[in-house]
């Protein structure tokens, strides 16, 4: 039996600056949201004023999380601690899942002015936080798009829509990640596992859900349910819609690590004061 998720709670993002300066809108670790199992952070760096973004994040350690990076307009320049550098062009992802340790930089590269994109912070298992650290990277060309019956335009980075298939595989937490267009007059609709954290973040226009209407910007967290359904009205609307399964684990996070104790916190710092951070 279908039965469609409400609404558990509405998030504004908020203002914050990160790395050396970037202005960016946050919506999952707050003081108000620490986390959505097993989300640990959502940014958003849209911006058509560089001043905002041009700091960018020099480098940087993480360890126990994987960062995914997918870019709308303007580019990203990384490098990395494991030899990688490259650039996260316009709809493309980086999914880097840092494991025991990486140092890595992101710097923002606007294009006419403008920079758009998001990163999203997953959490590993336990039993992978210590993994060896890998990249997936995706160009847009290489992300799968499809029009739904129903009129919706969706990308599909991870999981699976109407037997198309998003390019990240094999992440613990089985995670689906949509970019989704809807044009007036459009619907979404997707069965959901019962037992995921779901969540939309309505970055353009509006739409309605579980018999409310939102505007952009939102972050929406879904409640218990099997399906989820979105429709736009005269106007279209946009949003990433991403879930994944829940690891009801104990979370400790200081800055860009998240272990499970404030013990292995205590042990990064160490290792980074010392000179052997990351583990080779
Ligand atoms: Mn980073």
């Amino acid at each position: 039996m279908t039965e469609v998720r409400s609404i558990l709670r509405v998030v504004d993002p908020q203002t914050v600056r990160e790395g050396a300066g970037v202005k960016l809108r946050r919506s999952i670790a707050l003081p108000t949201l620490d986390n959505v199992d097993p989300f640990l952070l959502l940014d958003d760096f849209r911006s058509n004023n560089p001043a905002d973004v041009l700091a960018g994040f020099p480098m940087h350690p993480h360890r126990g999380i994987e960062t995914v990076t997918y870019m709308l307009a303007g580019n990203v320049a990384h490098r990395d601690s494991i030899g990688n550098a490259g650039v996260i062009g316009p709809g493309a992802v980086q999914w880097m899942t840092a494991g025991r340790g990486i140092l890595h930089e992101e710097m923002p590269q606007p294009v006419a002015g403008i920079l758009e994109g998001f990163q999203l912070w997953v959490n590993l298992p336990a039993a992978a936080k210590m993994i060896p650290p890998r990249y997936q990277e995706f160009y847009a060309e290489e992300i799968p798009e499809l029009v739904t019956l129903a009129g919706a335009r969706v990308r599909v980075v991870a999981g699976q829509v109407e037997g198309l298939r998003g390019p990240v595989t094999e992440i613990e937490i089985q995670p689906t990640y949509l970019d989704v267009s809807l044009p007036a007059g459009a619907s979404f609709s997707l069965a959901t596992p019962e037992d995921h954290a779901v969540l939309l973040y309505l970055f353009e226009g509006e739409a309605e859900m579980a018999g409310q209407w939102l505007q952009a910007t939102r972050l929406v967290v879904f409640d218990a349910g099997n399906a989820v359904e979105i429709r736009a009205g005269a106007s279209p609307a946009r949003f990433l819609f991403i879930m994944g399964k829940p690891l009801r684990e104990p979370i400790a996070r200081y800055g860009p690590f998240v272990m499970n104790t404030r013990e292995e916190i205590q042990q990064t710092l160490r290792e980074l004061r010392s000179g052997v951070f990351p583990p080779t």
